[in-house]
């Protein structure tokens, strides 16, 4: 079958993969639409740990069910279901201890296109069918279906571990569609106040739109002192970094409160080298302030309770998919979309048949 492949660091092609071989508890589904994401882009241009040959690659998708295994209780062939980017083993051990993410191994959650054959091919394996695909409700668009698997959970992960409570202002560092869904999230939450950081116009409008009071440009100044001058120099309740590079959690660090501030990390850092604190952005080690560096949550209930709150009209990200393609073998564009960023693309959503 046919499959979008990494061959080398650097470089992707069309491969002819093997057929996904089903299994007990498991389902193969055919791609009904994909998108590429910018951790596609790290995997592929950014170096990272080695893969094995010919890695399928992608994580984001919706999909029909073609054929399930023996012991899959809840979907039958023809189901169109979304699928998690992230898919704990929810049979490890180290899950009873709550630990779904990295259960067993670092980012154990991250199997699709990571250690498991990805989603960009004719059809795909996921292992446990039963806790992993997520029923799509009436009433829900594709786009909508397709931002929940990773752009919505991740968005949300990020304002829930900022441990955001009524009225707490907020930073929100970076405004691709993560940063937005973090916008969305935090209001959600409840926060009062939301600084969003950022400059692509048409993000800026929709950070407006999904909850932002205001927009800084980082361009005008260190956003730290940006963040301070508007709040009386005491800085936000919470920060979530959803974007930049290393400079960015001395930034986020600087900029939120002492003694009772939080800093969500939901951002990627490429490379190998460091994550600078310096001695006083940390108050010499007795700030009180709590970081949390956190990957998306995944799984069965997670995408359908993203779902159900499209469904009532909570938060809608339909407008973060600026871009349609037609046909499987257009996900090559979109990926090369997605690394160079044309100005009006937030989101390039790649129908598959
Ligand atoms: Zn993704």
């Amino acid at each position: 079958m046919k499959a979008f492949v990494l061959a080398e660091p650097g470089k992707v092609r069309w491969f002819n993969a093997p057929e996904p071989e089903i299994e007990p508890y498991g389902a193969i589904c055919k791609p009904i639409a994909v998108t590429p994401c910018s951790s596609d882009v790290h995997t592929v241009f950014g170096g990272g740990s080695p893969k094995q040959p010919n890695l399928v690659l992608g994580h984001e998708c919706i999909a029909e069910v073609i054929q399930v295994g023996d012991c899959v209780k809840d979907f039958k062939p023809g189901d169109r279901v979304a699928v998690p980017a992230i898919t704990p083993d929810w049979r490890d051990k180290s899950i009873q201890e709550g630990n779904y993410k990295h259960a067993s191994a670092p980012f154990s959650g991250h199997q699709l296109g990571r250690t498991q054959p990805g989603v960009f091919a004719e059809r795909f394996l996921i292992k446990d069918a039963d806790t992993t695909l997520a029923k799509i409700p009436e009433g829900i668009t594709e786009e909508q279906a397709l931002m929940s698997v990773d752009v919505v959970t991740t968005g949300f992960t990020g304002a829930e571990y900022a441990d955001i409570k009524f009225g707490d202002s907020v930073c929100v560092i970076g405004i691709g569609p993560i940063g937005l869904m973090a916008i969305a999230g935090a209001r959600l939450c409840g926060a009062g106040r939301i600084i969003a950081v950022g400059t692509r116009p048409i993000c800026v409008e929709l950070a407006k739109k999904y909850g932002a009071s205001e927009v800084l440009n980082y361009k005008n100044g260190d956003i730290a002192e940006q963040v301070k001058y508007l709040t009386d120099g005491i800085g936000v309740d919470a920060t979530i970094i959803a974007g930049g590079n290393a400079e960015v959690l001395t930034q986020a660090y600087d900029m939120t409160r002492y003694g009772i501030g939080t800093i969500s990390n939901i951002n990627y850092f490429g490379g190998t080298g460091y994550l600078p604190l310096p001695i006083f952005s940390g108050g010499r080690g007795m700030c009180g302030k709590t970081l949390h560096m956190e990957l998306a949550k995944g799984g069965r209930v997670r995408i359908e309770r993203i779902m159900s709150m499209i469904q009532y009209n909570r938060v809608d990200p339909q407008p973060l998919v600026t871009h349609h393609l037609q046909g499987l073998d257009k996900v090559e564009d979109a990926l090369y979309m997605m690394r160079d960023k044309p100005k009006d693309l937030i989101k390039v959503m790649v129908h598959c048949e």
